[in-house]
């Protein structure tokens, strides 16, 4: 224990000695007297002073001044002051001295007992008070410290969202060109090599695709901002579409799929399909992965059913290569495979899982799985839906993008640095009977709409000089009606929410997503131009 500072004021040098001698045996205490309160105030400016005993009737300075003085010092405010005092315990007195600032009182003739007893328990107080305010510079520096953690950590997860946005443009850009392309050639005259070389140029993007999909969605779902969109949802359409898309990939690798439903099960749920049918392709998916030979099954059962809730189990069981138990544990984190080598024989990046996990958590469902190495594997994910009544649903015919009707009389202008895209979006909106002038940033597109009357204007979002988000900006501003009522649709790669709303914030009417879909793009331009179809005409 540190030792404390103790200072004795008196005016008669008997008085100090005897209180020095009074003392002398309490540990951890440092005794200074003195018979000037003068001298006695400079000690305890320069010194670290815990406890003062103060005679009250002194020539030079009154103990109740010595106290006022030591109170008004910020040096010196918090010690400890006890009045040695002969004069009447009339209250006038006492008031007198508390209010000064002392804090207790001793009468002369001293009681050598009560002194060293007060003076004990004061000396518990000062170690009390002095651990308190050193807890609370703790407590202030690790807040401090906390405030720069999280602006550290906002910091870091923005330019992530940043690195996200900027690597999905990038991305995306020119993934958009490529599956933009292959659509162009499908419609185009070719032998059966080129199909096959288009199938496989097909599978490459998608791949692509779906891996900075997954990226992004991780990210999505660790920040928080990932909602489920819950809608009327057909379960054996989802099964079905399933069982379409895996059966054929399984028989390109010598197994078979196998489905099976438990009719059972209530026809429509209230469910987030996208994101239900990501759960389960992901672990049909890998089920076909690694599985050699035999068989991936996806089987689905109806566990219980109470007051319009369903529980739905679905599992995904296979015969391939197995899990051993210690890898089992790892393969719902991140970036986790099971054994060495996985990447090298089956590729992949290990974030399947991990999105699959934290989807069945949004879910509040549960997932596990059971493996036995060389065996085969078993995911089973269980979860709560809402049934709902059922009715006929409307078939939806999809249509080519070479099907649609012409419109009429529409021109546009197509703003995009990527020759690709701007080559490729030019093809369709050509087949489509549409006039298309092109620039390559935003300064050239308001150049252009300076001579030149446009039904629309397609606006990429980044482009070099002047982006599509400054250039609308600059359109919506203008003094001309006209120019300010130009329809625009802004072409974002970025699938960030917080993108697409600088989108609108800047004034777009419409943001299409790379890569789009060509009928929706058609569907928005034709909205917009307000359907000058031809065949409609
Ligand atoms: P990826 O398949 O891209 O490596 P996942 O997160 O989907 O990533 O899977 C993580 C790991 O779990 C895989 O690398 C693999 O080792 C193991 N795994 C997942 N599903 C199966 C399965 N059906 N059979 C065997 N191993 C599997």
């Amino acid at each position: 224990m540190n030792k404390l500072k103790l200072v004795i004021v008196d005016d008669k040098e008997e008085n100090v000695l005897s209180l020095k001698a009074l003392l002398a045996d309490v540990d951890n205490l440092n005794i200074w007297g003195s018979t000037s309160p003068n001298e006695a105030l400079r000690y305890c400016w320069n010194q670290d002073v815990a406890i003062a005993l103060v005679d009250v009737q002194m020539p030079e300075i009154n103990g109740f001044e010595f106290v006022s003085l030591l109170q008004s010092n910020p040096k010196t405010w918090q010690i400890m002051v006890i009045m040695v005092t002969a004069i009447s315990k009339e209250d006038k007195f006492l008031l007198k001295g508390l209010h000064s600032g002392a804090i207790d009182y001793l009468y002369k003739p001293l009681n050598p007992d009560i002194t060293v007893a007060k003076v004990k328990s004061f000396m518990q107080q000062v170690y009390i008070q002095r651990e308190l305010k050193r807890k609370n510079e703790e407590l202030e520096r690790s807040h401090i410290e906390l405030i720069k953690a999280k602006k550290e950590a906002d910091l870091a997860r923005k330019s992530k969202e940043n690195f996200l946005a900027n690597m999905s443009h990038e991305i995306r850009t020119p993934i958009n060109g490529i599956t933009g392309i292959t659509t162009m050639l499908r419609n185009s005259p070719l032998n059966g090599e080129q199909s096959e070389w288009l199938d496989y140029l097909e599978n490459a993007s998608q791949s692509l695709l779906l891996i900075i999909n997954d990226i992004l969605d991780l990210s999505k779902i660790d920040s928080g901002k990932m909602r489920l969109d819950y809608a009327k949802t057909s379960l054996p359409n989802i099964i079905k579409e399933l069982g379409n898309l895996f059966t054929y990939k399984a028989e390109q690798k010598g197994i078979t799929f196998k489905v099976a439903h438990d009719e059972n099960l209530p026809k429509h749920i209230l469910a987030d399909s996208l994101r239900l049918t990501q759960i389960l392709s992901n672990l049909i998916s890998n089920g076909i992965k690694f599985t050699e030979k035999g068989s991936v099954c996806l089987e689905t059962k109806l566990i219980k059913r109470s007051k319009q809730r369903v529980h739905i189990q679905f599992s995904v069981k296979d015969t391939g290569i197995g899990i051993s138990s210690n890898a089992l544990d790892k393969i719902f984190q991140s970036f986790e495979q099971g054994e060495e080598g996985i990447t090298k024989r089956f590729g992949g990046t290990g974030l399947g899982l991990a999105i699959v996990k934290r989807l069945v958590n949004l879910h509040q469902g549960q997932i596990h799985a059971h493996s036995e190495l060389g065996k085969g594997s078993e995911f089973i994910f269980q979860c709560w839906f809402d049934e709902e009544a059922s009715e006929m649903m409307p078939k939806s015919d999809r249509k080519q993008y070479t099907d649609l009707p012409l419109l009429n009389d529409v021109r546009v202008l197509l703003a995009e640095d990527n020759d690709l895209n701007s080559f490729m979006v030019t093809h369709m909106l050509n087949t489509w009977g549409i006039t298309v002038d092109t620039v390559k940033n935003g300064r050239e597109a308001l150049e252009k709409v300076e001579n030149t009357a446009y039904n629309l204007i397609l606006m990429d979002a980044h482009m070099p000089v002047m982006s599509g988000f400054d250039a609308i900006r600059a359109i919506r501003n203008d003094h001309r009606e006209y120019l300010r009522q130009i329809p625009i649709i802004s072409i974002s790669a970025s699938v960030l929410q917080r993108e697409q709303q600088a989108a609108y914030a800047a004034g777009a009417n419409a943001v299409v997503g790379k890569p789009f879909d060509p009928v929706t793009l058609y569907q928005i331009i034709k909205t917009l131009t307000h359907g000058k179809s031809k065949a409609e005409k």
